[in-house]
């Protein structure tokens, strides 16, 4: 009998890469730009952890996390649900179960991220009618309500906050009552805003509110948060065209959420990682963490213009979350980005277009030191790259308008 001989299949060789140890920079780097966020440690811990993903201990964690969930939305509803996915995963949830083929959208075009809710309503084969607010602007509750009677859509779709051209609507609660009195569901992108600013689901009478991990909530991205109201999980229940979305169809995701069975594996390092973000959300509790963010961004906000810059968005449409600085004249969003991440190893963003540089404040980047570090990177580098900016000033008043709102006791 012949031997049998090991035939080598035609592989190609391995590439030849560089370790993690040898890409990463030696000194991390202070995420400040519009997300992702630095965790804190309990965060990183709980994410190096793997579990069953079926068992008792798991079914415990997102019992927690749920009811965790349910006081960072401020709803009683029953249907929260996690996302394996970004924040945009989550917004294709709220918008894929919510919204079904020939429906009429009403989409509040703020920028960006709002278009991105247009887009996938569109996708879904819904009459997407976009109204758009101009840059500067916050939309106006008078203005929706006439687009609410002029094209009586099924569905509103609207961001909390643009992160991309930093702008705050705030008149979301009134917009929310005057599209519930004509009968549309409304969904929320609060993925910037969510436990950095008020947002009361119930209260407001919001259908869907979405967010993602890395932005407020300070825990990884990837892992995502979604909240239904009664009235929006009864439109689902009811649906007559199957969700096209299999990952993301709600009734197949309450098994895994509400029913302790298999949808998908889910990806339980990061629903650790968000247990553990929302339980210091919850030991902060929101008024306490809602002040300290209105206390930092109002402080950086400060700064920058002692310093001699101008901030993107006017005092009325300005967001806390994300602050849009004017990028100064002769130079660019990009070079200041590069520069102060070699420099100063502080990472802030660019924007989609726009000539201005953002700087984040959500979750863990609202901290004194971290503003004080990235406050003098900025002033530093606009000053290495030829701008004229007082630095001193803008430090002082830091300080100062830090000194002038003293954390409650
Ligand atoms: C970041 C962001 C998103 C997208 O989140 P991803 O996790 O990148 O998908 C959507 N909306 C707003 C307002 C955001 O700030």
């Amino acid at each position: 009998m012949a031997q049998s001989s090991i035939v080598m299949p035609p592989y190609s060789n391995p590439p030849q890469v560089r370790s993690l140890a040898e890409i990463l920079p030696d000194e991390s780097l202070l995420m400040m730009g519009a997300g992702p966020v630095p965790i804190p440690e309990a965060v990183a811990r709980a994410n190096s952890v793997v579990i069953n993903h079926l068992g008792r201990t798991m079914s415990t964690i997102v019992d927690q996390v749920k009811s965790m969930a349910r006081y960072v939305f401020q709803t009683e509803s029953e249907w929260v649900l996690g996302v394996a996915g970004p924040g945009s995963a989550a917004m294709e949830m709220a918008i894929c179960n919510l919204v079904e083929p020939g429906q009429t959208v009403l989409s509040v075009n703020n920028g960006f991220f709002s278009q991105r809710m247009a887009e996938m309503s569109r996708r879904l084969g819904a009459q997407v009618q976009v109204f758009d607010v101009p840059n500067h602007q916050t939309a106006s509750v008078q203005e929706i309500e006439r687009q609410i009677e002029l094209h009586r859509p099924d569905c509103v779709t609207i961001v909390q906050g643009e992160t991309s051209n930093t702008v705050f609507n705030r008149e979301l609660p009134a917009i929310a009552k005057a599209a519930k009195k004509h009968g549309c569901l409304v969904i929320v992108d609060a993925v910037c805003t969510l436990s950095t600013m008020p947002l009361e689901m119930d209260a407001w009478m919001l259908d869907a509110v979405i967010t993602g991990g890395q932005k407020g909530l300070s825990s990884i991205p990837g892992v995502s948060l979604i909240a239904f109201s009664n009235e929006a999980w009864r439109r689902i229940s009811e649906r007559k065209t199957p969700n096209t979305h299999w990952c993301l169809d709600a009734k197949l995701a309450e098994n895994f959420w509400h029913k302790g069975s298999y949808h998908y594996t889910a990806p339980v390092s990061g629903v650790l990682a968000l247990h553990e973000a929302l339980r210091l959300v919850c030991a902060e509790t929101l008024p306490t963490r809602f002040e300290r963010h209105a206390r930092c961004s109002s402080a950086l906000q400060h700064s920058m213009e002692a310093m001699g810059l101008s901030l993107f968005a006017v005092p009325q449409a300005r967001l806390n979350s994300v602050v849009g600085i004017t990028v100064p004249t002769g130079l660019t969003g990009a070079a200041i980005c590069t520069h102060i991440s070699d420099r100063y190893h502080v990472e802030i963003s660019g924007s989609f277009g726009l000539p201005i540089v953002r700087v984040g404040q959500m979750g863990e980047q609202c901290r004194e030191h971290n503003l004080f570090r990235t406050v003098h990177a900025l002033g530093s580098t606009l000053r290495d790259l030829g701008a004229k900016v007082d630095l001193p000033i803008g430090m002082a008043a830091l300080e100062s308008s830090l000194q002038s709102r003293p954390i409650p006791s």
